[in-house]
């Protein structure tokens, strides 16, 4: 670089440093922190790149962009490689330099700046959500809800529980689906909701009927934290305190505007009373929110009283909780497949999955008893997938393995169709594992998979939309009219077990053969589950079945097992079959 050119760069109010040898440059990068370096490809016969590697360990390229003089397409991708920011050709025009390092060096001063901001906002964001938290422990109020909090109602309880006036109650309450209303309509919106919901909370307890007079003796109401209330009542006649459930669920069920939606609230309650003295505040804080979430489950929109049993149920379901979230995050879980085969050939058509959960103290724990836990405890949806891309990932093996296409058969729960974007997650393993969509099969259980909610309808749209078979699984066992099973574009049905077992008594034949009648009318593939007798198995042929599984063909196997059964027929290698057990 010669003089006349630091001047013509001199000319766009660029202060320049030279420097001619690594150390020197190194340490005036250093000391000076310059906006942007322009560096001499060929500087130090060919070391140049090797300089802006060593700056580039230092600095990243938005805190000190290098701009490379280059001759030939060699050093071109030299200097790319070592971290270039920008290239010009040598010899440089030296206007076309001077007007790139001004644009390097404004772009490293914005970022430098969007950087300063951003650690000065989340600073602020911090001090915020200190604040708040001081506000709200000196003040003892919810700042969003203008509620007394959840310490406060803690004291309250504590002095009521203390003063031995008489018993106490305590309703706990938790706006039903409010998670996924905040995850769909955003967390402002749900803010709203849950203001607009205190406030109506308020408003129904200032105008409880017989208030003061023969209704529940009101103290407070609190926002313990997320969705859930808390009503704290000097009462323990268990008629006025379901009456005032009651009261307060109709008072949130109203239709609720909120911005452009109108939205139907549901709530759970949990109402526990202390009838002695000396009950602790958490103790009848957690039965009351036992009580809540028994009204959860139930499928919401309903109180429930506590009862010492359903401590004890909702505990050990809590402890199965945490035992299954511990097994499955070591990847103890296990799926087994059992076949299905053609009723009058016995050819196997496909397999299903079916999980198993292998506990060292208790043994095989089945899945009805895990899966609705699994299902309470918010997990069902990481399990789901896990299933599915294990189901999945097993018949891609068994395809490579040689085997013909056979189908695999996954079992989901409405929770998971409720939850997240099942249909996105199916699309996706699907094309990890490279399998047809028509090989794989979702059953949907009779009693929840079905329902008319508009958000598993559209997830059973789009599944069908990627091109998977959708079948009714335990059917006879919900309510499904014949015009919902129309509506949901099905492939087939799976006609439940008891029902089968049920064909060779009295009134079992008229049914099943009722069932199987409807199903092949509507074009559906009829499955007869729970085969276990020959003789089950020729009536479920005489009724039309298209299909068969049961114990009398195969128990569920691990997959390893269950491939040793399945063999190609020598005439006809294109289908599975059994070997028969002695
Ligand atoms: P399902 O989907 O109706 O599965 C059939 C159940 O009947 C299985 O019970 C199977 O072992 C059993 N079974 C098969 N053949 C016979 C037979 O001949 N006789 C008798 N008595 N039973 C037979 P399992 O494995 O205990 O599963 C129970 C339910 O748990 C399943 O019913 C399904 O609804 C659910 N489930 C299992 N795995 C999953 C899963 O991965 N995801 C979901 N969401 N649910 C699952
Ligand atoms: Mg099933
Ligand atoms: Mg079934």
């Amino acid at each position: 670089m010669f003089r006349a050119d630091i001047e013509r760069l001199a000319a766009f109010g660029l202060h320049t440093h030279r420097a001619s040898g690594w150390g020197e440059a190194l340490a005036l990068a250093r000391e000076l922190r310059p906006a942007a370096v322009l560096l001499d490809s060929g500087f130090l016969e060919g070391a140049g790149p090797q300089l802006c590697g060593a700056l580039r360990r230092s600095w990243g390229p938005s805190e000190m962009p290098v701009l490379a003089i280059c001759g030939g397409p060699r050093e071109v991708k030299w200097a790319l490689s070592a971290g270039a920011s920008d290239i010009v050709e040598r010899p440089p025009n030296w206007d076309l330099v001077g007007r790139r390092l001004l644009a390097l060096a404004s772009a490293q001063r914005t970022t430098a700046e969007l950087e300063h901001n951003r650690r000065q906002l989340a600073q602020a964001h911090v001090a915020l959500a200190d604040g708040r938290r001081k506000f709200e422990q000196e003040n003892l109020i919810d700042s969003l809800t203008r509620l007394p909090n959840r310490f406060q109602i803690e004291r309250i309880l504590e002095r009521a529980l203390l003063a031995d006036a008489g018993p106490v109650a305590l309703i706990a309450l938790d706006l039903d689906r409010f998670s996924e209303l905040n995850e769909t309509l955003g967390r402002k919106t749900g803010d709203e909701i849950l203001r607009l919901s205190a406030e109506r909370l308020t408003a129904c307890l200032k105008n409880l009927p017989g208030r003061g007079g023969a209704g529940p003796g009101l103290m407070s109401a609190a926002r313990l934290g997320g969705a859930e209330f808390a009503i704290v009542l000097r009462d323990s006649d268990a008629a006025r305190l379901a009456g005032l459930a009651r009261f307060v669920l109709d008072a949130l069920g109203k239709r609720m505007t909120v911005g452009d939606h109108q939205l139907h609230l549901s709530a759970s309650l949990g109402i526990a009373v202390a009838a002695q003295p000396n009950v602790a505040p958490e103790t009848l804080l957690r039965h009351a929110e036992t009580a809540m979430y028994q009204a959860k489950r139930a499928g919401g929109g309903q109180s429930h009283v506590y009862h010492p049993d359903l401590g004890i149920t909702a505990e050990s379901r809590l402890n199965m909780g945490r035992r299954l979230l511990e097994v499955f995050e070591r990847g103890a879980l296990e799926l087994h497949y059992q076949p299905l085969l053609a009723a009058e050939s016995r050819r196997v058509l496909g397999v299903e999955a079916l999980l198993r959960w292998n506990d060292p103290e208790r043994g095989w724990i089945p899945p009805a008893e895990f899966i609705p836990v699994a299902e309470t405890m918010g997990l069902m949806g990481e399990i789901g997938v896990w299933v599915l891309e294990t189901a999945c990932g097993q018949l891609r093996a068994w395809l490579d393995d040689g085997l013909p296409q056979i189908r695999i058969a996954v079992n989901v729960s409405r929770r998971q169709l409720e939850i997240g974007d099942f249909a996105a997650e199916v699309k996706r393993v699907l094309c990890e594992t490279r399998l047809d969509p028509a090989l794989l099969e979702l059953e949907l259980s009779e009693r929840g998979a079905l329902h008319r909610d508009p958000q598993i309808m559209a997830q059973l749209r789009r599944l069908k939309a990627i091109g998977v078979r959708l079948v009714v699984d335990d059917f006879g066992t919900g309510e499904t009219a014949v015009s919902q099973l129309r509506g949901h574009d099905l492939d087939g049905l799976k006609i439940d077990g008891s029902f089968v077992r049920d064909s060779l008594g009295e009134d079992g034949p008229v049914l099943t053969a009722a069932m199987t009648a409807m199903g092949r009318h509507l074009s559906l593939h009829v499955v007869a589950e729970g085969v276990e007798t020959e003789a089950e198995l020729v009536k479920m042929r005489e009724y039309g079945c298209h299909a068969v599984q049961g114990f009398l063909f195969s128990h569920p196997l691990p997959p390893a097992e269950l491939r040793r059964r399945i063999m190609l027929p020598l005439d006809r290698p294109d289908v599975c079959e059994l070997m028969a057990v002695a």
